[in-house]
């Protein structure tokens, strides 16, 4: 039999699929498929087990508790907004055995897509209430045109995103034409590693992804497809990160160990042992003449700062200039403070830029100087008329808060390339690292330093009672002198009353606590003015602050225990990790309250609402709670930025599929010859162009 390779595939216009109109061939086009291997490729959304389609009256009868199907009548629409604007959209439907409720939670706009009289399939587990009456919620619905569909062979359905002017039946038939085409693809796995790594071959998962003879037979197909991928994947960030290391040159950074030595010895305390390696792990890989790019992850609090510190202090002994960029100028002056007294011992010179410094004179004299001086500062940094002479580190703290662009322009400033060290403390699980920053190396501060009390989590409703009980922890706190922040999700009251605004809370604890320092904090404030209060925060000169986000990252201040997360249920599950990390950061015990808008529990808020804030108070482990993100939201929104690479996968699930991840590097370390990867990258630049297209931070 002839063996087609990929490409060859690739060459073949679906226009030669019988059936295919021009009307039709526009619209599959739209969607991405132009030739043979994109329709192969264009994988079933789901398949419908033919034996449990049900009739409504089975549903009502049946014993155990399972995903079924049922084929139905639409015989009204209806659509209901809670008080705490939760929207429920029901469809009443009915076959000739019966009738059953549905009803979806949330917007998902049910009664624009299907309306009376359409006949549909719902899927999902059935409730059959005590009456007997059959209810589904948040099922998947789809519109059943063809009778055609039940005639199908095979025990499961497969069922296709909807493409406009084609049934699902008209996809499938195209697709078995498409893979009588070819009968046999070629394999970049020889039969004995298909064996050894107990794969199927790629011939039969193309096959069996669509028409699958049981559910086994679909997931070992598709175990095989997203092997591909990641191979696919890991081939083209290897070139990417070879061709990186060839093109870029920075300056190699000599290591002085002794001296090294001697700034972790002076410090006020023990690096942990993850600090430590850290540092080895930045020093050795700036000691080249190839550019570091490092990505530092460690959670909040993790000690990021002086890991950084030390490469700064390595970088500018060896006589370049280091910058350190903050989202915040809070937080910028917040670096300038820690970090100037330790360098200063050491004569290294440090300046801080922000928009609020006004005479920048000195300041920029010194970034053309060839002084080997250290940076400080927020985008001012890479305003307009900002060069820097022999750049030879840059580090981005708090990374997620800067565009790829922001980025680029700090490196871009310097007439030599510098080494590049970005800091997150929003964890990104190690597997979509690798798909969203493929050409970065990442090390990790997996552990907290010592003496850290583990912050205990409170979540309480909006309900009268709880609203005292958050006065009382506030009264707690007090009395130990210790400071609290309260956040709130607005400046002043929005449209909706139950929403703390920061306005209005700071007038209430004014009255509740009249003998307390309290301020406000906001971003509408001056820069002057909120440095001054976060100053006077730092040296504990206020009690209680009540702000909006501009605390959320970095703030450090020990003897800050108890945060208020007020309106918690509309804060993103990373946002509510980091302002819980403004606690915590000393030796006392610290508490973190979240708390529910006015009236609202945890049974009314929005089901994500509820999922964040059950994830929350679950652990307090940041890189758990990025996954626990990732369920919640889907992947696909991690980088808020560019997301090209990860959309591509179309089959491998980063958030589910480790296994498989881990199988493939395996394969990847031990059996890719050259000739190999040279054959896979080339099916790899074929199938997943955006791969190439994916975040480069040189
Ligand atoms: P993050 O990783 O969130 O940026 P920081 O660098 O701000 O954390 O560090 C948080 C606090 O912990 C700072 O006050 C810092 O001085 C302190 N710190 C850092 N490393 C250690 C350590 N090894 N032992 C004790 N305290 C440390
Ligand atoms: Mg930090």
């Amino acid at each position: 039999m002839v063996k087609r390779e990929i490409y060859y595939l690739d060459n073949i216009n679906v226009s030669e699929i019988k059936g295919f109109g021009e009307k039709r061939i526009k619209s599959l086009n739209k969607n991405g498929i132009k030739s043979i291997i994109d329709l192969i490729r264009f994988y079933p959304r789901k398949h419908i087990d033919r034996s449990s389609i049900l009739t409504i009256e089975d549903v009502g009868n049946l014993f155990e508790i399972k995903e079924i199907t049922v084929l139905v009548n639409i015989t009204k629409v209806s659509v209901f907004t809670t008080r705490s604007r939760l929207r429920i959209a029901t469809l009443s439907v009915s076959d000739n055995t019966g009738v059953a409720k549905a009803k979806w939670f949330g917007p998902q706009y049910i009664e624009t897509r299907f309306k009376e009289g359409d006949t549909v399939a719902i899927s999902g587990i059935p409730e059959v209430k005590k009456t007997g009456s059959v209810e589904f919620k948040n099922a998947t619905i789809e519109k059943y045109l063809d009778a055609d569909e039940l005639n199908e062979t095979g025990a499961l359905i497969p069922i296709y995103k909807k493409i406009e002017g084609l049934s699902s039946s008209l996809i499938r038939k195209g697709i078995k034409h498409a893979l009588k085409r070819s009968p046999e693809i070629e394999d970049y796995m020889n039969i004995q590693q298909i064996t050894e790594y107990e794969l199927l071959d790629r011939t039969t998962s193309f096959n069996d992804i669509h028409f699958p003879e049981s559910l086994d037979e679909y997931y070992r197909a598709k175990k095989r497809l997203a092997f591909d991928e990641f191979i696919y994947l890991q081939t083209i960030f290897k070139r990417k990160k070879k061709s990186n290391k060839l093109i870029v040159g920075s300056e190699k950074i000599e290591t002085n160990n002794n001296l090294v030595d001697t700034f972790t010895a002076n410090l006020d305390f023990e690096l942990t042992k993850a600090q430590k390696r850290t540092i080895n792990e930045i020093l050795k890989d700036m000691n080249k003449k190839s550019a570091m790019k490092r990505l530092l992850q460690g959670d909040v609090g993790s000690g990021k700062t002086i890991v950084a510190a030390c490469a700064v202090f390595s970088v500018i002994n060896a006589g370049f200039k280091a910058a350190l960029m903050a989202p915040t100028e809070v937080l910028a002056e917040q670096h300038y403070n820690s970090l100037n007294p330790i360098l200063k011992k050491y004569n290294i010179k440090t300046y801080l830029l922000t928009s609020s410094v006004k005479d920048r004179s000195e300041i920029l004299k010194q970034m053309s100087s060839s002084d080997p001086v250290f940076f400080i500062g927020t985008h001012a940094l890479i305003q307009e008329n900002v060069h820097f002479n022999n750049l030879g580190l840059a580090i981005i703290d708090e990374q997620q808060r800067f565009g790829v662009d922001q980025r680029k322009k700090l490196i871009e400033s310097s007439n030599i390339i510098p080494h590049q060290i970005v800091m997150t403390a929003t964890p990104i699980p190690r597997t979509t690292a690798l798909a969203v920053y493929g050409d970065l190396d990442i090390s990790v501060i997996d552990e907290l330093p010592p003496g850290r009390k583990e912050i205990e989590n409170i979540l309480l409703s909006g309900d009268e009672s709880d609203n005292d009980v958050v006065i009382d922890y506030c009264k707690e706190h007090l009395k130990n002198k210790s400071q609290i922040f309260i956040v709130c999700p607005y400046i002043d009251e929005s449209e909706n009353k139950d929403i703390k605004a920061a306005e209005n809370v700071y007038k209430q604890y004014l009255n509740l606590f009249p003998n307390n320092k309290i301020k406000l904090l906001h971003g509408r404030m001056k820069s002057e003015e909120k440095e001054l209060i976060m100053s006077e925060m730092n040296i504990g000169q206020i009690d209680i602050l009540i702000s909006t986000v501009v605390i959320e990252v970095g703030i450090d201040i020990p003897n800050a225990t108890l945060i208020v997360i007020e309106s918690a249920e509309r804060f993103g599950l990373n946002q509510l990790h980091q302002l819980r990390g403004r606690v915590g950061r000393g030796t006392i015990n610290s508490q973190c309250i979240f708390h529910i808008s006015n009236k609202l529990d945890l049974d009314t808020v929005t089901e994500v609402g509820k999922q964040r804030l059950k994830a929350i108070i679950s652990t307090n482990d940041g890189f758990k709670l990025s996954e626990l993100d990732l369920q919640i939201r889907g992947e696909g929104k991690v980088t808020g930025t560019d997301q090209s690479g990860l959309s591509d996968l179309k089959i491998a699930d980063l958030r589910y599929d480790f296994d498989i991840l881990n199988l493939s590097k395996r394969f990847f370390k031990k059996e890719i010859t050259p000739e190999l990867e040279e054959k896979i990258y080339n099916e790899a630049t074929l199938l997943f162009p955006n791969f190439l297209k994916v975040e480069d931070t040189t």
